[in-house]
């Protein structure tokens, strides 16, 4: 067999293990699996590009793989949960930048017009990919500063840079063996990258980086058609759109389109002025323990707040001791709690609770009356009815788990301080609600030390 035939099924292997791999993603019970599947696709489509080649042995083949495969493992296990958002954000740079060095070792003499636009796309996008991403991991990591940074005249700007790329591309595809105008390109598609990234607040960040996963898989399928690269095609259009998927989901399960994320910030969403009836009524953790130990079904909805106290652990062992209690526990996951996608999936499989006792919105919701106690754990505008009530509150009409409609509710948090979008939370008041103020770990601590 040929060389170049070996290396174009490795491809068709590689791109089957990718879609594989992103199916079972779908689903938190095969999403391991799927996560190995896609690095194996990764393993055999980088072997096959370095036969086809001719270039390398085996032996860099291998000093290769272990030593990128060090760093990433080292990687992946010093990064705390709470920072994967940021790691991710710094890979999907790389991506970026790995496109950008690609498309621009493409270009040769002898380069048709057709490559070079798949050349400039590839530097365009992965420039803009680049630059993008690494604000975007600064503000998450509170590098610089998180809050949106807008200045007058700044959509001025932003036109000119836009059409200062689109005027140099023009340029380098009429005049390839002119350096400057590529130069030019790419100086003002890194520029881009920051200047779309500054405006948007740290809150929004996992949106934005969903989409710019979304350009690094596109700058990689530009990449693959400049240097004619079948897997890197394939591999390209997955990412991207997967990623331009989860973007849709994530703005619609919090109501608000892309162009709100992008260009508006939640902040200048206008806040109403939320009537709310009803007084709060605190309890604390022994007399929450007595309705608990009744209870025969209760619903745990965690939020952004169970992250911050990384209270999953305590959770954990709070669902065993009332399971043993011969009650029923399951957990309503909202597909914005916290503060990335999956990021309540991420915590409790951290913590080892069994899949299936995860449910989605759509799957709690029609059980919600039959649930004696809906415990909140540092959630707040995912649970927030006013997304149902309140015509005029910049949620409404926001998808969000129904726990008034549990006997009872019990909401964790420290303060009566609102959530990530700032508005007044009517659950708090309503007649069966009861807030249990503290940290949401020391209160579940609380609560597991009274049951055992
Ligand atoms: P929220 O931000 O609405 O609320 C979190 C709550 O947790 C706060 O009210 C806070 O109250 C409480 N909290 C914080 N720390 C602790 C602690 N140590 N112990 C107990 N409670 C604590 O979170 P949700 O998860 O309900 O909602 C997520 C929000 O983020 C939504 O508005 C969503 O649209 C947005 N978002 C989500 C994205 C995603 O990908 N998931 C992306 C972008 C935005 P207190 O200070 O009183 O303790």
């Amino acid at each position: 067999m040929s060389t170049e035939l070996i290396t174009q099924l490795g491809y068709v292997v590689a791109s089957g293990l990718f879609i594989f791999g992103l199916k079972m993603l779908g689903s938190p019970a095969t999403a391991r699996r799927g996560n190995m599947f896609s690095a194996l696709g990764m393993l055999v489509a980088i072997v096959a590009a370095l036969l086809d080649q001719g270039i390398v042995d085996f032996t860099w083949i291998v000093a290769g793989m272990l030593v990128g495969g060090a760093i990433g493992a080292v990687a992946a296990r010093a990064v705390a949960m709470t920072s994967m958002p940021e790691m991710v954000a710094l890979f999907n740079g790389l991506g970026g930048a790995a496109s950008l060095l690609v498309g621009w070792s493409a270009l040769s003499p002898d380069s048709g017009t057709i490559t070079l636009v798949t050349i400039v796309l590839s530097i365009l996008i992965g420039g803009v990919t680049l630059t993008g991403s690494l604000i975007a991991y600064g503000k998450l990591s509170e590098k610089i500063g998180s809050g949106a940074i807008t200045f007058s005249g700044q959509q001025i700007v932003n036109s000119l840079v836009v059409i200062g790329i689109l005027g140099g591309a023009v340029m380098f595809c009429l005049n390839p063996t002119d350096p400057n105008w590529l130069y030019l390109v790419i100086g003002l598609a890194l520029l881009f990258g920051i200047m779309a990234v500054i405006p948007i607040g740290g809150a929004d960040m996992p949106v934005v980086i969903s989409l710019l996963n979304s350009y690094s898989g596109l700058a990689a399928c530009a990449a693959g058609f400049a240097i004619n690269n079948n897997a890197l095609i394939v591999a390209g259009s997955l990412v991207g759109a997967s990623g331009i998927i989860l973007t849709q989901i994530m703005c619609k399960a919090m109501n608000r389109s892309l162009s709100n994320v992008l260009f508006s910030g939640f902040a200048s969403v206008s806040n109403e002025e939320t009537v709310v009836e009803g007084e709060i009524k605190p309890i604390t953790a022994d007399d929450a323990y007595y309705v608990l130990e009744a209870a025969t079904n209760v619903a745990i909805i965690p939020g952004y707040g169970m992250a911050v106290a990384q209270a999953q652990h305590v959770v954990k062992e709070l669902t065993e001791l009332l399971e043993k209690n011969g009650c029923e526990v399951n957990f309503g996951i909202h597909p914005v709690a916290g503060r990335m996608p999956g990021h309540m999936n991420v915590l409790l499989a951290e913590a080892d609770v069994p899949y299936d006792q995860l449910l989605e919105m759509d799957e709690i919701n029609p059980r919600m009356e039959t649930v004696d106690v809906a415990i909140v754990i540092g959630a707040n505008d995912v649970v927030n009815p006013a997304a149902r009530e309140v015509e005029s509150s910049p949620i409404y009409g926001m998808p969000v788990i129904n726990v008034a409609d549990a006997r009872t509710v019990f909401v964790l948090k420290r303060s009566m301080a609102s959530g990530f979008a700032g508005i007044e939370n009517p659950l708090f008041y309503k007649e069966n609600t009861r807030m249990l103020f503290g940290d949401a770990k020391e209160s579940i601590a609380t609560l597991v030390r009274e049951f055992s």
